[in-house]
């Protein structure tokens, strides 16, 4: 006997218990992804079709349009990214950076963290301006390294830290890296459709997003926008863009290439069928009221978590509606309760990321999980769980609290 085939048969086969996966039914109010309409999932269960069929092409027209109706700008390079946030963020850097720029990354959790390791990626120094977790980006602190560091090509910094629930000012923060002559490079993944953003208005040069976040899409698809200033950054680059997958260049001749899209990858299809309707949603609903929704039901939730007796890390006035980070009650162990909520109410809710691991919960209220329906049943869960568990809250409060919010 052939030895290949006889190894081969030594190998134990434990699949053929295996059978279809039917995932439980969750509420899903961590930091992403949040509650899917039904309608995006039925419109992602639509037949698939070529990437390069005309029909196709149109929907990548439309959802050029919806996102630039999201964004806020009239940016022609606006596409989603055929892969997570993460690579969103990978193909702003890859492109805007070359070996030996410069670029000042702020850090206020997580992201930024991130941020700086693709700038290194990149063959770039970054310059870090660090400010506490649970604070906004402190524009202080940026103008001062901007003077410090002239020839500075970009900075990049999070709009919406999900790590911590910190919203900073992007329209202020872009101003001041105009000021200095350098282009500024958002993460807005938590952002978008969540809370106020103007791209145009505010004169961002580069933001990439996410989907399965205030857009209420399952995730894998990341939106980007490049600005002129960027584009031409893009253009006149003097070495290839590290990543072949994301150089904007390859890809536009794809998205941008009216009458004449030639190949570059397979696009997910189907996946941009979900897209594409979850756009619909929000234009349907309107950004402004979307952004409108997000500040209510955060209102509503803000109410309960006070009245339960529970603080919140982030100072009322840099909060973000759709990501509320709480503090653990004394004595409590904090993944017992994420634990309970899961088992017997199909509720998730995050945990607390780095150096707020164990420390906090992050409540998510992005898109659809932003409703009336999910405060209450959070509140009334965490309020029951922790009674339970002997944890020193105002019992029985949280609910009523958040009612006279929506009764108001
Ligand atoms: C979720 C998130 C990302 C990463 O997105 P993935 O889809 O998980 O890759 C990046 N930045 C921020 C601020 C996020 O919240």
């Amino acid at each position: 006997m052939n030895s290949s085939i006889q190894s081969a048969t030594t190998v134990v086969d434990n699949t053929a218990s295996i059978r279809s996966f039917h995932p439980p039914v969750r509420t899903l109010m961590g930091p992403g992804p949040s509650d899917v309409n039904p309608r995006v999932t039925a419109a992602m269960g639509a037949p698939t079709i070529g990437h390069l069929d005309p029909a196709f092409v149109g929907l990548m027209d439309e959802i050029k349009s919806l996102l630039q109706y999201a964004f806020k700008t009239r940016n022609r390079l606006t596409i989603p990214v055929s892969a997570p946030g993460s690579a969103g963020m990978e193909c702003c850097f890859v492109n805007l950076l070359e070996p030996g720029d410069k670029a000042i990354v702020c850090q206020n959790g997580v992201f930024g963290g991130r941020m700086k390791e693709n700038v290194e990626r990149c063959g770039a120094t970054a310059i870090m301006v660090q400010d506490d977790w649970g604070k906004p980006v402190d524009p202080q602190k940026v103008e001062a390294a901007l003077k410090e560091n002239p020839g500075v090509k970009l900075l990049a910094f999070v709009h919406a830290e999900t790590s911590t629930g910190a919203c900073s000012d992007a329209k202020l923060l872009t101003a001041l890296a105009h000021k200095y002559g350098a282009l500024s490079l958002v993460d807005s993944v938590t952002g978008l459709a969540g809370v106020e953003l103007d791209v145009d208005g505010w004169g961002i040069d580069a933001i990439y997003s996410g989907t399965q976040k205030c857009l209420s899409c399952p995730p894998g698809l990341s939106p980007v926008s490049f600005g002129e200033r960027a584009v031409e950054v893009i253009k006149n680059r003097k070495t290839k863009v590290q990543s072949w997958f994301l150089d904007m260049q390859l890809v536009m001749a794809y998205w941008a290439g009216e009458g004449a899209r030639t190949y570059h990858h397979t696009a997910p299809v189907n996946s941009m069928y979900g897209l594409h309707e979850s756009l619909v949603i929000l234009r349907e609903e309107g950004l402004e009221n979307s952004w409108a929704r997000h500040a209510f039901h955060h209102r509503a939730l803000a109410a309960g978590v006070e009245a339960l007796g529970l603080g919140f890390v982030v100072a009322a006035d840099a909060r973000l509606p759709q990501l509320n980070s709480i503090t653990v009650p004394e004595g409590i162990q904090e993944a017992e309760v994420r634990k309970r909520l899961l088992s017997d109410y199909n509720l998730e809710i995050g945990a607390g990321l780095g150096a707020l691991a164990g420390k906090v919960w992050r409540i998510g209220l992005m898109g659809e999980s932003a409703c009336k329906t999910n405060v209450l049943l959070c509140l009334g869960a965490l309020d029951a769980v922790l009674t339970d568990m002997g944890a020193p809250v105002n019992s029985g409060k949280a609910v009523a609290a958040a009612q006279a919010v929506y009764r108001a």
